[in-house]
């Protein structure tokens, strides 16, 4: 129950109609029915089933940073915890509010403030959608490079927030590499700009990246944007092995051919597309390198008959131009796959279940051998694994009410992160630390720097009230069992 007194408050702040208390509408901040178009909380819950035990006490909606500031002042006093929430489509638990608290839904603040076509930066609310701004920088031939399967309900604020990386990271950097400056309220209500990119002093603006709204709200973001290229080409190739493929990608890396590259294990072809699965009727092929180029004609032209050469001396054969063609649906049936798993009304069948590991570029090979000998052992239903220049994807079918799959798959996960620490990698490179991966952050970065963290916590917000449990274990917060 919230403190007395506090809902007058918050709703002479931003509005009757922006405060919600209802039950319903508060459950649907965990229970997955936050709105099946802006993603949900509770994809997360797959493997786990924790996540609808814990409820908001309200929420806010405010309309701009004055509003959020003094509901931060409001909850501060009363040492009220504090969820910042944007596009609710994080897989980590990061807005379970676990000490129950006041959820401060920022969907209002979803304007894009400024483009500057001359010097190549945007300012945003934190609510924009990803793909509402890459429509709006379209207009101007600009773009801003960070598009995640969940780019049609994920917002600049969250993206920032957890240090959203993409496939498109490796040519234009992810989000936090383009930060040029925030704005933030801080824990006891008061508004800061983290000033000039360009300037001296501390770097101010990197805190707050990457710190799940456990340091302040982000009520604000500038970042640099880039021309969009005038000429792009996709191109394919099939290899005999998953080896000669990723091989091939690794060669194409340390070349400084740098394509927007994903390369699948072909079993995904034969049930999620049909039209490459025809390119190769026996079936044979196990290492799939798709690629993106993208810059001027002559340019892109130029690598592409380099990479030609590159791919033909490991005997990776061409995909033609028709099913190259349609590798854009083919990709978004592969972000499709995972999107669908989000929405809470396929929790009842099967979900397709991804992990990001980082591992360091040559040793891709080897942990994907152990994975598909994990995936024997433990029976995982149609695995795929996808490698972006950054990192390894890997998945695989779960229905979420068999005990038998969600045993089998916290088994796989956990061998997983084994080999992927042995060979000096992590198990999660994208999508933030929440609840569900805190304690691999302490095994990560070591005692040093989480201490640092800790302290940098305790410095901003001594009272723990924002986003409690997230990240760090400060308080001994209640990590609810797997
Ligand atoms: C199908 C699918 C595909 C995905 N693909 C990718 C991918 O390719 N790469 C990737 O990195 N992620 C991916 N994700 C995860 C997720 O979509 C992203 O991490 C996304 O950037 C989160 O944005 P959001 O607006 O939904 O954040 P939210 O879920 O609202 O919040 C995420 C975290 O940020 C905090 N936060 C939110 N807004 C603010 C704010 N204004 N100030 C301070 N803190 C704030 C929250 O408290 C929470 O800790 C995917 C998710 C799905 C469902």
């Amino acid at each position: 129950m919230p403190p007395r007194g506090i809902l007058d408050e918050l709703k002479e702040i931003v509005g009757s109609k922006n405060v919600l208390s209802d039950t319903k509408a508060l459950r649907s901040y965990t229970d997955g029915s936050l709105d099946e178009n802006r993603g949900s909380t509770s994809r997360w819950r797959v493997g786990t089933s924790y996540g609808a035990r814990f409820v908001p006490d309200l929420a806010v909606m405010p309309s701009s940073t004055e509003e959020v500031a003094a509901v931060v002042q409001v909850c501060n006093r009363r040492g009220v915890p504090l969820i910042p929430l944007s596009g609710g489509s994080n897989l980590v638990g990061a807005t379970v509010p676990i000490k129950g608290g006041v959820v401060v839904d920022m969907r209002r603040m979803n304007r894009v403030l400024k483009i500057d076509e001359s010097n190549l930066y945007a300012i945003c609310q934190p609510a924009v959608i990803l793909s509402d701004l890459q429509t709006e920088l379209g207009l101007h031939g600009l773009c801003h490079g960070t598009n995640p399967g969940s780019a049609d309900w994920a917002t600049v604020g969250g993206a920032v927030s957890i240090g959203a990386q993409t496939m498109t990271g490796f040519r234009y950097g992810t989000i936090v590499d383009n930060l040029l400056e925030l704005e933030v309220v801080l824990p006891y209500g008061d508004i800061v700009k983290t000033g000039p990119w360009y300037g001296s002093g501390y770097n101010l603006r990197g805190i707050f990246p990457r710190s799940e709204g456990t340091l302040g709200i982000i009520t604000q973001v500038t970042m640099r944007v880039h021309r969009l290229p005038p000429y792009r080409v996709s191109a394919g190739f099939m290899f005999d092995s998953f080896e000669a493929a990723v091989r091939t990608q690794l060669e194409l890396s340390s070349l400084e051919l740098h394509p927007l590259s994903t390369i699948l294990s072909s079993d995904t072809f034969g049930r999620e597309h049909e039209e490459l699965a025809r390119e190769d009727p026996k079936r044979q092929s196990r290492g799939w390198l798709i690629l993106e180029l993208e810059g001027e004609k002559t340019e892109v032209s130029r690598t592409s008959r380099r990479i030609d050469r590159v791919a033909g001396a490991r005997e990776g054969r061409k995909i033609s131009r028709r099913s190259m063609d349609s590798i854009g649906d083919f990709l978004l049936i592969f972000t499709t796959g995972a999107r669908k798993s989000a929405l809470p009304a396929l929790h009842t069948a099967k979900v397709r279940v991804s992990r990001h590991i980082w591992v360091p570029p040559d040793k891709i090979v080897e942990v994907y051998r152990a994975f598909e000998d994990l995936v024997e052992k433990y029976g995982m239903d149609d695995p795929t694994a996808l490698n972006t220049p950054t990192r390894l994807i890997v998945g695989c079918l779960v229905d979420p009410k068999s005990e038998r799959d969600i045993t089998a798959l916290a088994g796989f996960l956990e061998d997983l992160r084994m080999v992927a620490r042995d060979v000096g990698g992590t198990l999660f490179g994208a999508h933030g630390a929440g609840l569900v991966n805190k304690s691999e952050i302490e095994e990560d970065y070591g005692e040093g720097a989480i201490e640092l963290m800790k302290r940098i916590k305790l410095a901003l917000d001594p009272r723990l009230i924002m986003n409690p449990g997230k990240v760090l274990d400060l308080d001994n917060s209640e990590t609810p069992p797997e």
